[in-house]
């Protein structure tokens, strides 16, 4: 989304550099901002003296609502909302006067633009994220493995896939009620984020079950990534009713071109490891290898 908004922007205004605020009710300053100078695009930390401190205070503060050109035509502020909806602030810069407020009407419809791209955006999110954990939904991974699938086709590149279950969760779900269950599922989906890097994607697969799409990783780098997983969940003080009680998960694991050349045959290889896992004790991490 980002990217899409920086190429547009730089197409239609020459900017020497674009800063993107979008709301975000968790950090300090009410919004996370990115920015973009030469080729280089960096989450930007704002100085609390700054004059962009003070612009987003306006506009999270319900101000500065429209369009404007300031510094001598060497900025823009361009506000991007949608039925009401504050979706993002954009500000461009130019190191020599270029803007002129002729210019806001473009501005805005340019604004009006980005605002559907933006609600585009979201709503594809929506439709590939699984509600209850904020992980992906089953219905991406099946479109995220064709495509790392694609990858190992054409290049060979390797993927290892984790499959992973809590363990005795029907326990849980009859000790603590369903509730008290659910948020044990989101917390482990958040210790599973934690145990990856940025390029991983994890997925709620079923029920209690998730998987993890581990692109260009050996079986034993993916060995050492789930019992990372394994021990991070095994030690978390997860609460449910004033209890702080312990939560395990069994992992299975395959990986291509190790143990399997399909997409069938990865996920029917993680089953089996995961099955294994399960029949020799539990909370433990199984690794397939034909
Ligand atoms: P095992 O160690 O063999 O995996 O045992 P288990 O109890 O985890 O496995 P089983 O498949 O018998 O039970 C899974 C339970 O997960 C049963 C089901 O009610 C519960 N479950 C599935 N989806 C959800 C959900 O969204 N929320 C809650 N709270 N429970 C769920
Ligand atoms: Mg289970
Ligand atoms: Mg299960």
């Amino acid at each position: 989304m980002k990217r899409i908004i920086i190429d547009i922007i730089s197409e239609a205004f020459g900017a020497d550099e674009i800063d993107i605020v979008m709301p975000n009710e968790y950090r300090e300053l009410g919004a996370i901002v990115w920015s973009k100078k030469g080729q280089a695009m960096s989450r930007k930390k704002v100085d609390a003296e700054s004059d962009l401190h003070t612009i987003i205070h306006e506009w999270l503060g319900g101000t500065a609502n429209e369009p404007a050109v300031c510094k001598g035509g060497k900025q823009v502020c361009m506000p991007v909302a949608k039925g009401g909806t504050r979706l993002a602030l954009i500000v461009i810069r130019v190191d020599e006067p270029a803007y002129q407020v002729s210019q806001v009407p473009l501005i805005q419809a340019m604004a009006n633009h980005i605002a559907v791209a933006f609600d585009n955006a979201m709503l594809y999110q929506i439709a590939i994220t699984d509600e209850l954990t904020g992980l992906y939904s089953p219905r991406y991974f099946r479109q995220a493995i064709s495509k790392r699938h694609a990858m190992f086709d054409e290049f060979g590149e390797k993927m290892t896939l984790l499959m992973v279950d809590i363990d005795d969760f029907k326990k849980i779900n009859d000790t603590y009620g369903h509730p008290a269950g659910d948020a044990i599922l989101k917390e482990v989906g958040r210790c599973l984020l934690s145990a990856i890097r940025t390029d991983d994607l994890a997925f709620r697969y079923g029920g209690e079950e998730f998987t993890v799409i581990l692109p260009e990783t050996s079986p034993s780098a993916g060995r050492a990534v789930a019992e990372r997983m394994r021990s991070l969940i095994e030690h978390f003080p997860f609460k449910a009713d004033q209890h702080v009680l312990t939560v395990t998960v069994s992992i299975g694991i395959a990986s291509w071109p190790a143990s399997a050349d399909t997409i069938k045959e990865i996920i029917l290889e993680a089953d089996k490891a995961l099955y294994e896992a399960k029949h020799s004790g539990k909370n433990r991490v199984v690794v397939r290898t034909v």
